[in-house]
């Protein structure tokens, strides 16, 4: 059992009602891309700026919270998730601090990551949100953004019951049409798109970013392959589980 982090308040303007009735069933994860925590900090409650996240997680581990859970905080922008394309109002934001791709990118730190547990726990705990609706900005807005990146250990975060990571998958040989469905199935925007189209070449890219990330220098292969059919796998059974369920 993990105790949730200290958080520090430090309101932002930048937020927005949510829509009557609407679900919070994502949790959406972020980096910076900024050098200092403050840096950011200072952008997403600048009112001129027009961003925030509900949350920052230093990489020292402190937590800031700018937007209370129940309201449409600003970080999404352009994006799209399994149907929708209002992100920003069925998800939390949590902006992790790093450096990113522009100011030098790094590995996470063991007590930010730390942090971000406790403090994901604890959202999970408020909000019905479903392991596979845990995703990175680069899930939802594909071709656009590619944080929190390759970096980002998912795989980690998943062994501490954050997030949908598949065990042992087996190595599997994926045709174009397989690799677009299975693309499909686990919520990036395919459409009818063909895997020649850039969307979903992106979408794939993005799908390798957050689930293979160790294979982002190679060629496809059935390692990746593998992984895609296991999670589009789980993701069918979790979609029936929840229509069964819910009746
Ligand atoms: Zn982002």
């Amino acid at each position: 059992m993990t105790v949730e982090p200290t958080v520090i308040e430090h309101p932002s303007p930048n937020h927005g009602p949510r829509p009557v009735g609407a679900p919070i069933d994502i949790l959406l994860l972020h980096y910076t891309d900024m050098t200092r925590a403050e840096d950011a900090l200072d952008r997403m409650c600048d009112p001129a700026a027009q961003v925030s996240a509900h949350y920052l997680v230093g990489e020292d581990g402190r937590v800031w919270r700018m937007v209370a859970e129940d309201r449409r905080a600003w970080h999404a922008g352009v994006s799209w998730w399994d149907g929708d394309s209002d992100i920003n109002s069925r998800s939390i934001g949590i902006e992790i601090s790093n450096p990113g791709h522009s100011h030098g990118y790094r590995p996470f730190p063991d007590v930010q990551m730390s942090a971000l547990e406790s403090l994901c726990r604890g959202i999970l705990a408020r909000h019905p949100i479903p392991a596979n609706r845990v995703l990175g900005h680069s899930d939802v807005s594909p071709g656009r953004k590619i944080d929190p990146g390759h970096l980002f250990d998912w795989h980690w975060l998943a062994s501490r019951g954050i997030g949908l990571w598949p065990t042992d998958p087996a190595p599997a040989t994926l045709q174009p049409e397989d690799i677009a469905a299975a693309l499909g199935t686990i919520g990036y925007r395919i459409g009818g798109a063909e895997m020649a189209d850039p969307a979903a070449q992106s979408a794939l890219w993005a799908f390798r970013r957050h689930w293979c990330p160790q294979s982002l220098k190679h060629p496809l292969d059935r390692h990746v392959g593998g992984v895609l059919k296991a999670v589009s796998a789980a993701i069918k059974k979790t979609r029936k589980n929840r229509c069964t369920l819910g009746g």
